[in-house]
Parts: structure tokens; C-alpha cells; sequence
């Protein structure tokens, strides 16, 4: 299997941007000297700063081996290929679970005592383990960060700590990550140990400070989604912007760890080997490449088009279920992401009059998108 099951582009980019040169030296680790930790927040777990995330991963063995090799946090959810994705993380974990940190999410809508319970019950079982040492609350957005402070919510995830059933408590989110980030620190009880956090090179600013004072309150911060959509382009050549763009979330020491898809052993390796690398001037370059060459295509998932559109339509998700089927090659996944959505809010409720557009800072066709979205998923 290739590296990436990228999507073609073909655009040459090169603008040059300034980046700092900072080492990626974790806690207790020396640059090119394997395994690197950092402390994720008030959890105090020591994790590898490249982590492993598991949603695309479609056999154990490749965990099985990054486990051996030393990555000791995983992260997966029930819902990523509806329930199989948990199972393979609990095949890969057979003999190992006691060298390896598991984190998963309760489901999207789960709210109530009984379904967050439910969730938590039927995740053990998918994963063969007796606890979950991070459960999060999936997919927070500043539409819905309330569910931060639910009481039902909360009882619920205390029961199970109780019982020993989950350590700490997490959320998740995509979509307007300062708002949801800030929530956290609003939280008087401070219940959210963690965050799993979208963030790379073309994330705005607010997103890099939210994160800042997050981490400076002990939110131990995990990144995903630090490859920009991770399209193939030939503006690079064979040149990848794979590991440039997992240093540079790596370089943020606000930033705990990363947790990259891995779905095969090249992927492990080429993953493996960041730790203990340093970020370049190089990498700067490469990424600058990258960047240009999906301007227009990459949707920064920011939502600042939404409230202009007069039919409600629930833009970044569906776009997100798009870079799923269509730079992942995941197309299970996007169909239970744009499920997630009522008809009411879905691309076929688009009425291509463009008003969206204008509030895009980043150029996307988003009346296209919506297009292909329909198409896709309708
Ligand atoms: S083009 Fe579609 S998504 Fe954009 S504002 Fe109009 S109806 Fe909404
Ligand atoms: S289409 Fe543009 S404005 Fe809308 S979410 Fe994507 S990047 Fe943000």
C-alpha cells in the first residue's frame, strides 16, 4: 500500500514563510534517540509525542508493531468503521495492554446518563479491556460546547471513573477549537483533563493561542488532522509534506502529542522517525508548496461561512465528510459524518446562490463542494 491515498491536484505553489527552528526534544527524550514523551496534561500519563490514530488502520498487525516499537497511546472511536476500528485496537492490544494508553469517544449525540453509560460499556467490550484510560466527548463545536458543562453528562462520566471503568475525561473537536478549548478552562471543576484538538501549519492563530492557555491550565493537548487534508499533489514531486507538517504540530511544546493515521507499516515508519527530528528550513519549504498547492481546495473546517447561508446548510461538516471520502479514501467514514447532519442542513438543501463565498477567506468553490457532496453522499 502507497503512503497516502492522496487526492490530485497539480497545482505548483511557493511562496516562503518564516517558521521557527525549534527542536522537537520531548521531556525525557534525546533528538534521534527513538521514543520521545511528553506529559499529556494533569493526567500526568508520559505518552509518545507521535501517537497512533487508528481510524483508517485496517489490521492489527500494524499496531501490534508500533506498539512494539514503542507508541504507547492509541486513539480510536466505535463509530470509525462502524465498531470495527475499536475491535482491531482490542485485537492489537492482546498481551500489550498494560505498555499502551487507550483513548476512544462516546458517540456524537450522547448526552444522557444511559447513552453516554452505554457508549462507555460497549466500547470496553469492542476493545477487550476492562477500562478506557481517555473517553471523549466526540466532535465539540462552539454550537454545542454546553455539552462541556451537561449534568447528566458529567454524573455519568464520574460514575464510570468510579468504577473504574475510564481514568479521564477528554473532548474532541474540529470546528471552532478556541471557542470549545476556552470552555474547558470556563469549566469551575476543570472535569476535562484533555483535548484532541484539529490543528496544523494553516491553522489560524487563535487556534495556536487557545491551545496555549489551554496547556498552560494542564489541558494535556493531543493534535489530529496536522497533514492540511493531506491531498497528493504533484507540485511536490515525490517529495512528501507528511513528516514537515508532523514537526511542525511537534514543534508547538504546547502541544503534548500527535496522532497520525497510520494504515500501514511504511506510514509507521515514516511516523516513527519524526520523533527526535527537527523542524527545517526545508520543512518550512515544503510546507509552503503544499500549502499553495491546495489553496482553493483544503476547507480550513472554520465554519465562518455558515451564518450567511440563508438555508442553513451545514457547510464544514460537509466538507470534512468530503476530505474524508476523497483524500482519505474513507468512504464509510464520510457517509456516518454526513449522517450526522439532518436533511434539513445537508448539501441537497444548497441553493448554489454563492452568498458563502464571499465569506470564504480561503477561495473554495463551496457551492461545488456541496455539489460533489450531493452527489457522494445523497
Ligand atoms: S451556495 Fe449553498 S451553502 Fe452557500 S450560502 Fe448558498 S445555499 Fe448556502
Ligand atoms: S468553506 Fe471556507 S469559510 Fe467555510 S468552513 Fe471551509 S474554509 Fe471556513
Amino acid at each position: 500500500m502507497k503512503r497516502r491515498d492522496f487526492l490530485k491536484i497539480g497545482i505548483v505553489g511557493a511562496a516562503s514563510a518564516a517558521a521557527g527552528l525549534t527542536g522537537l526534544r520531548g521531556a525525557s527524550g534525546a533528538e534521534g534517540a527513538g521514543p520521545v514523551y511528553r506529559i499529556l496534561g494533569r493526567t500526568g500519563l508520559k505518552v509518545t509525542v507521535v501517537s497512533f490514530g487508528a481510524m483508517l488502520t485496517p489490521e492489527h498487525e500494524v499496531m501490534e508493531a508500533a506498539f512494539d516499537l514503542g507508541i504507547n497511546y492509541v486513539d480510536t472511536a466505535r463509530r470509525y468503521m462502524n465498531g470495527r476500528n475499536e475491535e482491531i485496537v482490542g485485537r492489537a492490544l492482546k498481551g500489550r495492554r498494560d505498555k499502551v494508553f487507550v483513548a476512544t469517544k462516546t458517540q456524537p449525540g450522547s448526552i444522557s446518563r444511559k447513552d453516554i453509560i452505554t457508549d462507555v460499556e460497549t466500547s470496553l467490550s469492542k476493545l477487550k479491556t476492562d477500562r478506557i484510560d481517555v473517553i471523549q466527548l466526540h466532535n465539540l463545536t462552539g454550537k454545542d460546547k454546553t455539552r462541556i458543562m451537561e449534568p447528566e453528562t458529567r454524573a455519568a462520566l464520574l460514575e464510570l471513573r468510579k468504577e473504574g471503568k475510564v481514568r479521564f475525561f477528554g473532548v474532541t473537536t474540529h470546528t471552532d477549537q478556541a471557542e470549545v478549548l476556552d470552555a474547558l478552562l470556563a469549566d469551575p471543576e476543570r472535569l476535562f483533563d484533555t483535548a484532541l484538538v484539529g490543528y496544523n501549519f494553516k491553522s489560524a492563530p487563535a487556534v495556536k493561542e487557545a491551545i496555549a492557555r489551554a496547556a498552560k491550565a494542564g489541558v494535556g493537548i493531543t493534535a489530529m488532522k496536522t497533514q492540511a487534508g493531506g491531498y497528493k499533489t504533484e507540485a511536490l514531486g515525490k517529495m512528501s509534506p507528511h513528516q514537515a507538517a508532523l514537526k511542525w504540530a511537534l514543534m508547538d511544546q504546547n502541544v503534548t502529542h500527535a496522532i497520525p493515521g497510520m494504515k500501514d507499516m511504511s506510514m509507521l515508519q515514516e511516523d516513527m522517525s519524526v520523533m527526535g527530528m527537527r523542524f527545517t528550513a526545508r520543512d518550512a519549504r515544503v510546507l509552503d508548496r503544499y500549502a499553495e498547492a491546495v489553496k482553493g481546495v483544503y476547507c480550513h473546517l472554520c465554519a465562518i461561512c455558515e451564518p450567511t447561508c440563508p438555508k442553513k446548510v451545514a457547510i464544514s461538516i460537509i466538507n470534512r465528510s468530503l476530505l474524508y471520502a476523497e483524500s482519505y479514501g474513507a468512504l464509510d467514514l464520510a457517509r456516518s459524518t454526513y449522517a450526522e447532519i439532518g436533511t434539513a442542513s445537508s448539501a441537497s438543501a444548497c441553493g448554489a446562490c454563492e452568498v458563502c463565498v464571499a465569506q470564504c477567506a480561503h477561495g473554495l468553490d463551496i457551492g461545488l463542494k456541496m455539489k460533489r457532496a450531493k452527489s457522494l453522499f445523497a
